[in-house]
């Protein structure tokens, strides 16, 4: 199964979970089946989905005809048979209980096509026992969304132990057409990132208070107020429901030993049954005045406690190859609203702090829950970083949306975004940035290759859709811009030689990204153009004051008027281009050219790409013009025409508005 076959996904389940994850999969175009047990509950889903999908409308995130077209893809189903017989994926969000998932794999994997990949929801339960009910382990995974699905970015995606590295390619891909981030979880380890994170957290703040050591105000107050994570540890245990962490900490408790023995604070509240918000009172009285935390009840000792417990639960997960530290705080900043990720907090704390810390605990209370684990006390009696460690293992060059390579003296950078035509996200703008500064600073690369992953495109430009998302208020458009021009513009002034390998697409962004090499090679099939003003738009990053300089001022206009395609050939002789090759040439002719800079001198290099670009000393006067502009036209009604006559395949009809 590749992921450009996927084309239906089936939902079981469409509860809370279940009707987001429909609706998502259907916004990202995909034909989705929505079942659950019996016509009430899958009718009640797909009602909620018609509501979500009504609210976008009317915050103009989607048209009307768009929220109809999302609804038509959704079909809603009962018998499971029906439901699985054309499914790519099945994406399974049934209630949180071994044995009635273990009963819904079994008949799945009895009715689904041999080729289906079976992704669960579950919060805590081992993926691995779940897959080993079904003859194809090797195409089952976890993918956890999180709540509400439709806002919340962060998707983990979790290997099994028989889990193949193709079925979590193809489920993080998924999940990034759903317009999610997915971070990997190397394994199946209990409460994956976010969980393991946030629940002993959850569990400590409540020994705090069991212990009489501090009062919640003064814990959520801390944790507010001086920490800066989003809500009070108790007031985010209330909103999420005291049981829903309660359990996970018990399945923690019962996987991963006595650190995680739940408080008998939490224990009371779940036997009480005050769960929190949902039931009206938890830790705070929700009818009687709600949430209110005092902005200066925190105090140091508290914050150093609950640092030192997270810090311990980073260094668990690093130690047991869960995952690095970048993609912890990855999940945990998107997952639950931290400004900072727990990696980056306990670095800036100091982790030779922290471990004393623990330490000190330990000799108090003998818990558990206080014993450093050894990647801790090793990084933090030798004044390591968290960050540091990732570096440590090779990684200093680990990209989502990039690939790093090295050929002797080139480094080779690949655009690595096929599923999305090497488009350029913001992400990818923000790791390129961080990659080309690296590379040029990196003594031993002589030149830079940047190339595009999967035959199909160099880069067939930004994401219109995304642009369009987060452009509409002005002054996002005119710093989005800033951002393209400015990371392109690291090539143009780097030190380091940089030739740009061309095959397919290389459109609008990606052109004007290519603009920023010193040497371009393209294959034959190559097609180039600045398609923006089809949408209304002028080419933002660089664009304007870029491609003059290469191909001069009558030929830029032209490209831009245009909005033409041109083959390579024609961009050879426009001399955008400096060689053409044939298509199965390209790699290794890019690769050749790149080495030939690579042998040249670099500071005779150096001063020569300087001293040109200083020559161009208008184009700065040029770029704040171009940014500015970018931003106008990002209110504009043509652009509104030139997105929806794309999105429908029409001729756009500005008007000037
Ligand atoms: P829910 O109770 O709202 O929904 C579960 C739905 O599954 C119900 O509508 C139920 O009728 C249906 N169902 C039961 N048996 C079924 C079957 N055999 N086939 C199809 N449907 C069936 O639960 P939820 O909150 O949506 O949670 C679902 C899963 O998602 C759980 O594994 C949970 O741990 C996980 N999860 C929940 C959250 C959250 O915040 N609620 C977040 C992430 C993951």
């Amino acid at each position: 199964m590749e992921f450009e076959d996927i084309n239906t996904i089936t939902v079981l389940g469409a509860g809370n979970m279940g009707h987001g994850i429909a609706e998502v999969a259907a916004l990202a175009g995909y034909d989705v089946v929505l079942r659950d047990i019996n016509d009430e509950f899958v009718q009640n889903g797909y009602d909620d989905i018609e509501w979500s999908l009504g609210k976008l409308a009317e915050k103009d995130q989607i048209t009307e005809a768009e929220a109809e077209a999302t609804l038509d893809r959704i079909t809603p189903v009962v018998p499971l048979e029906e439901a699985v017989a054309d499914a790519d994926v099945v994406i399974e969000a049934v209630p949180e209980v071994m044995d009635i998932k273990k009963e819904v794999y079994d008949e799945v994997e009895a009715h689904a096509p041999d080729r289906t990949i079976f992704a669960t929801n579950t919060s805590s339960l081992s993926i691995t026992e779940l897959s080993e009910v079904t003859d194809r382990p090797e195409q089952f995974c976890g993918m956890h969304f999180f709540n509400p699905p439709i806002r919340m970015p962060l998707v983990e995606v979790i290997s099994g132990a028989h889990t193949a590295e193709e079925t979590l390619d193809l489920i993080e891909s998924l999940a990034e057409e759903m317009d999610k981030t997915p971070v990997r979880v190397h394994k199946d380890s209990p409460g994956f990132i976010v969980n393991r994170i946030l629940v002993p957290l959850m569990n400590e703040a409540a020994w705090i208070v069991e212990e009489g050591d501090a009062t919640v105000a003064e814990v959520d107050s801390t944790t507010k107020f001086d920490m800066g994570l989003p809500m009070g540890s108790f007031e985010l245990a209330d909103q999420v429901g005291i049981d829903v962490g309660y359990h996970v900490l018990e399945y923690m408790h019962e996987t991963l030993g006595e650190a995680y023995r739940p408080c008998p604070l939490l224990e009371a509240k779940v036997d009480e049954e005050n769960l929190g918000k949902k039931t009206g009172s938890g830790f705070y009285d929700y009818e009687n005045g709600g949430v209110e935390i005092p902005s200066d009840a925190g105090s140091d000792a508290i914050e150093h406690r609950l640092l030192a417990v997270m810090a311990n639960e980073v260094a668990g997960l690093i130690e047991a190859d869960v995952a690095d530290a970048k993609s912890i705080d990855t999940a945990v900043m998107l997952g639950a609203g931290f400004p900072d990720g727990p990696a980056k907090l306990a670095d800036a704390a100091g982790l030779d702090v922290l471990l004393d810390t623990l330490d000190e605990l330990h000799e108090d209370s003998g818990s558990a829950r206080h014993e450093a684990t050894s990647l801790l006390r090793e990084l933090g009696e030798d004044g390591g970083t968290f960050h540091e460690s990732d570096d440590e293992g090779g990684d200093e060059y680990d990209y989502e949306t990039l690939r790093i390579g090295f050929d002797d003296s080139v480094a080779r950078v690949v655009i690595d975004r096929p599923h999305r035509m090497n488009t350029i996200s913001n992400e990818l703008l923000d790791e390129f940035a961080e990659a080309i500064d690296a590379l040029d600073s990196d003594e031993e690369v002589r030149a830079i290759l940047i190339t595009g992953e999967g035959g199909k495109a160099f880069s067939a430009g930004a994401d219109v859709m995304s642009m369009a998302g987060g452009g509409a208020d002005p002054l996002t458009a005119v710093e989005l811009s800033r951002t393209g021009q400015q990371t392109f513009g690291k090539l143009e002034s780097a030190d380091t030689p940089v030739v740009a390998g061309i095959d397919g697409y290389c459109l609008g962004g990606g052109m004007e990204l290519a603009m920023c090499a010193d040497m371009r090679i393209a294959s034959e099939r190559s097609e180039f153009g600045q398609p923006e003003h089809n949408l209304g738009l002028l080419p933002g990053w660089g664009g304007t004051q870029r491609l003059p300089h290469i191909v001069g001022e009558g030929r830029a206009k032209e490209i831009i008027l245009t909005a033409d395609r041109y083959d390579a050939e024609t961009m050879a002789q426009y001399g955008f281009v400096n060689e053409v090759v044939g298509n199965d040439e390209l790699e290794e002719k890019a690769m050749e050219l790149a080495k030939k800079l690579a042998s040249g001198p670099p500071i005779a290099q150096r001063y020569t790409k300087r001293a040109m670009l200083a020559g161009r000393d208008s184009t700065t006067a040029g770029l704040e013009l171009e940014s500015q502009a970018f931003g106008h036209l990002m209110n504009t009604e043509d652009l509104m025409e030139g997105i929806t006559a794309f999105m429908g395949d029409d001729d756009p009809e500005f008007e000037g508005k």
